[in-house]
């Protein structure tokens, strides 16, 4: 999961960032503008909140409309789904910049723009959980530490594989790759050894009956 790409697949898809905020950002801004400056509860006021509401309402639409399709299309060619078991409070630390990742979306992921893309991503796993579901299959997340610095070539780890956001370049053996696309393929590793040998998973359907039932 990412900013510049909103889902990375181990095969190398990726789903567009969700920019349908971005595109009506401004306009909801304006909007939003208009209304402080009327007399709280006048009719005008009434007006303004309606427009306001309404931009909400088309963001939301969009968003939900993009997120389904996208789930859909990957719940019904796939039967195990391994995802990073990012939580949206870490999500936010780490704009700031971490060892991991140093931030270089830290405007991006700020602000109303960054809650949007939280409930994005949340509502994502959400869906593709429960569709994923209705076809027989399987959502298992993954801890992510690491993923974004492990070569997947050589297994060597270290910040310094990762020196751009988007780009890797594993400086043991120089295999060199989209950033997100070695994170996805490293998740998918990860995963598998977690269906195989028993590693701890983390489902949230799985934890509620028996953990062992996903493996
Ligand atoms: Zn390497």
């Amino acid at each position: 999961m990412g900013i510049t790409r909103f889902a990375t697949m181990s095969d190398g898809n990726y789903l567009a960032p969700l920019n349908s905020f971005r595109r009506h950002e401004a306009r909801l801004r304006r909007a939003q503008r208009t209304m402080s400056r009327k007399t709280k509860f006048s009719s005008n006021w009434k007006k303004a909140k309606a427009r306001v509401q309404r931009i909400h309402s088309r963001i939301g639409h969009a968003r939900r409309d993009y997120l389904h399709k996208a789930t859909t299309t990957i719940s019904k060619n796939h039967a195990m789904v391994y995802i990073e078991n990012l939580q949206v409070r870490n999500m936010s630390r780490s704009a700031a910049g971490s060892n991991d990742a140093p931030g270089k979306n830290v405007r991006a992921k700020s602000g109303l723009n960054k809650a949007i893309l939280d409930q994005g991503w949340f509502e994502f796993r959400r869906q593709l959980d429960y569709k994923l579901a209705w076809n027989g299959g399987w959502l298992i997340a993954v801890p992510p530490a690491n993923t974004s610095r492990t070569c997947p070539v050589c297994g060597y780890v270290s910040a310094e594989n990762r020196q751009t956001q988007a780009r890797f370049v594993c400086i043991e053996c120089g295999f060199e790759e989209n950033a997100d696309l070695v994170g996805a393929i490293n998740i998918l590793a990860r995963g598998h050894r977690v269906a195989a040998c028993g590693e701890p998973v983390q489902s949230d359907r799985s934890v509620k009956q028996e953990p062992t039932e996903a493996i």
